[in-house]
């Protein structure tokens, strides 16, 4: 029998069909949201979505966070985390060794009700930097809408121009809306709002990972710092097009 739909990025029926694809990265500690075999084919999965994989759970705030709240990768072990002023990593659970590479002051201050250490990020917020980082929240988006809206809205033609973004195929602008809740629920999650923006009906994701709020759309990429779905404090990081 023909398979009905080509793989969800590449539109194609040429590949193998054998993986199953983490919509999470499984780096991330997700064993939950995952799409069964058939649906994205061998050669985006281990190849483009891969490598998009690597640059979300290398992402500076993600990968802190990971060691810090002891998040095991596939294979059972809390990964080290290396960055600009500070190593970190779990020696055991619940025991942290914070290896601070820098005595300056600033890094590290303690007070009355613990310590505050700031970690310097290891990548610059560049133009191709964010596009990338963006590319791999739009995979993780369109993955959502199929596992929540099903084949045929996620292979709609309004999704083609993300298929092309997240395979590196064109170029684009956009952003995402980062909000630090202090009182957010410590748990990794990804959420899916159907949500009238800009005059129309577009998908709109919340990504939540320990404390830290990504929000981003995918059909308008664009984020203003006026939104009225933004609440709080929030860092918008955006990309603009190639000149
Ligand atoms: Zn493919």
């Amino acid at each position: 029998m023909k398979k009905r739909y080509p793989c969800l990025f590449c539109l194609s029926f040429d590949n193998p069909f054998t993986s199953e694809e983490h919509i999470l990265p499984r780096g991330l500690g997700n064993v939950l949201k995952i799409l069964p075999p058939g649906i994205v084919c061998d050669r985006c999965n281990n190849g483009e979505l891969a490598r998009l994989d690597e640059i979300l759970t290398n992402f500076d705030p993600i990968k802190f966070l990971r060691v810090f709240h002891g998040i095991e990768n596939r294979d059972g072990k809390v990964p080290a985390s290396k960055h600009i002023n500070v190593d970190m990593a779990m020696i055991n659970p619940g025991h942290l060794n914070v290896l601070l590479k820098s005595n300056k002051s600033d890094y590290f201050q303690e007070h009355e009700k613990g310590f505050t250490l700031s970690v310097v990020g290891g990548h610059k917020l560049t133009n191709a930097y964010i596009k990338k980082l963006l590319r791999a929240f739009y995979k993780m988006g369109l993955e959502v809408v199929y596992g929540d809206l099903g084949a045929r809205t996620a292979h709609a033609k309004r999704f083609d121009e993300i298929r092309r973004i997240v395979l590196g195929n064109c170029d684009f602008s956009g952003s995402l809306a980062v909000v630090k809740h202090p009182d957010l629920e410590q748990i990794a999650r990804i959420r899916h709002h159907v949500i009238p923006m800009k005059g129309r009906k577009v998908s709109f994701f919340d990504f939540y990972y320990y404390g830290v709020e990504i929000l981003y759309g995918m059909e308008v990429r664009e984020i203003g710092d006026d939104e009225n779905l933004l609440t709080g404090k929030v860092d918008i990081i955006s990309a603009s097009k190639c000149k």
